[in-house]
């Protein structure tokens, strides 16, 4: 029996996930988590590794053509997993590029836009972000105040978004802004006059990936960045829906590091002359981190099977994201507690990953907004307002 597995669920994964998982573990056990520790203090992200994540397929990993992998929805979750068992960063950078600016063009991009960006960026040659909220519009983005309008043939973009990951180190910004006809998203490449970005800095999560500010005065656009088939902000929310699959799974890895973090560390340190995984409590902690653990991957594993057969709904998406990472949190802090005075440097692990949650908590609709979705599923009542 595996004690991080215990239940064994990895072992319904085909052949091919098998590959996944083990390819993407190696990568990042080798190149990211004897550094990341290091960065997440200094409070940078490598973009140098991003031809590299390109390689291994990762970017837009479940769009098909334009130098995409293709993979099943499973995969792609199987890979978020492994990413994010390493930092939620990492996971981050990748879900941006690919499940939300990869997807926007790829979705309602035009032929000469998706042929223009999506090999480039499937390589990390070219890097995205996805700017939708704003400083006075977070859980609700239909309240955006940054507007399009067309002057002369030309699209003329004014406002700003606020929190956007990759937004300091992206060669293009996919962002979200009220046109005449409603809410429509725009590629704006960098270097475009009146586009810049400012980096946030200070944060004490999620410090090994980049979180800027897009400001955009004037920006003069041609007529065809819009992407034609955008339109409402379905076309957004529609995006963050595949975002939000690569989170569910991705809770799963960050868990799982914390717990295995913690069994180990538990039946090494000895106190009162013997290991501390002999206490009945310390056991307690154990078992229950295992138990959610367990649960959240089976969540994980069933939405994702109901994605590749094409019954996923929003809802199921939310119920992954609450659960899988509220469970994350709470077991990433219990781990600290066995660690304790070890648990609170980036030595290990622990810490950093109970930090990171806390955005991830936020980011991609909060708890309390996937609480009002589920509510609302179950009982036909929406009590958003
Ligand atoms: C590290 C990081 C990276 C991010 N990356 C991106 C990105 O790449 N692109 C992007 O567009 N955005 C990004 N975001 C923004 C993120 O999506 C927003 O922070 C999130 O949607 C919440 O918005 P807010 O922070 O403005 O909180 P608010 O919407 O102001 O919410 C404040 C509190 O009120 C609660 N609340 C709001 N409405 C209701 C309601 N109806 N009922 C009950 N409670 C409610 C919220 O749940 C929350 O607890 C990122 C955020 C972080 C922290």
């Amino acid at each position: 029996m595996d004690p991080i597995d215990l239940l064994g669920v990895a072992d319904t994964f085909s052949d091919e996930e098998r590959l996944i998982r083990d390819t993407v573990r190696q990568f990042v056990d080798a190149k990211v988590r004897p550094n990341v520790g290091r960065w997440f203090a200094d409070g940078t992200f490598p973009r140098e590794l991003a031809p590299e994540l390109g390689e291994l397929g990762l970017f837009g990993m479940h769009l098909k053509g334009y130098g995409c992998a293709g993979a099943s929805a499973t995969a792609y979750g199987i890979a978020c997993m492994e990413l994010e068992a390493v930092d939620s960063g990492l996971r981050s950078f990748v879900s941006v590029q690919g499940s939300l600016a990869m997807t926007a063009i790829h979705k309602f991009g035009s032929e000469e836009q998706k042929q223009t960006w999506l090999p480039k960026m499937a390589a990390g040659e070219l890097i995205g972000c996805f700017g939708l909220t704003e400083p006075d519009f977070g859980s609700n983005p239909a309240g955006m105040r940054t507007t399009a309008t067309l002057v002369n043939g030309e699209w003329v973009l004014n406002g700003s978004k606020l929190w956007i990951t990759n937004g300091g180190i992206a060669d293009v910004a996919v962002v979200w802004a009220r046109a005449e006809e409603g809410i429509r998203g725009f590629v704006v490449p960098r270097g475009t006059k009146g586009f810049s970005t400012r980096d946030i800095k200070d944060k004490l999560s999620l410090r090994a990936s980049v979180t800027s500010e897009l400001i955009l005065e004037d920006c003069v656009l041609p007529a065809d960045a819009v992407l034609p088939d955008s339109r409402g902000l379905r076309a957004p929310l529609s995006c963050l829906n595949e975002a939000r699959f690569g989170i569910l799974w991705g809770a799963v890895g960050a868990a799982r590091d914390c717990y295995a973090t913690a069994l180990e560390y538990a039946k090494t340190r000895v106190q009162f002359d013997r290991p501390i995984a002999g206490f009945q409590l310390t056991q307690e902690k154990l078992v229950g981190m295992v138990l959610e653990l367990e649960k959240a991957f089976l969540t994980a594993v069933h939405i994702g099977r109901l994605k590749d057969a094409g019954r996923c709904e929003t809802a199921h998406v939310s119920f992954g994201k609450l659960n899988n990472v509220r469970a994350a949190l709470e077991i990433a802090r219990q781990a600290r507690t066995i660690l304790a005075a070890s648990g609170i440097t980036t030595e290990y692990s622990v810490l950093r990953h109970a930090n990171n949650l806390e955005s991830v908590l936020t980011y991609e609709g909060t708890s309390e907004i996937h609480t009002l979705v589920l509510g609302e599923a179950v009982t036909g009542i929406g009590a958003y307002r």
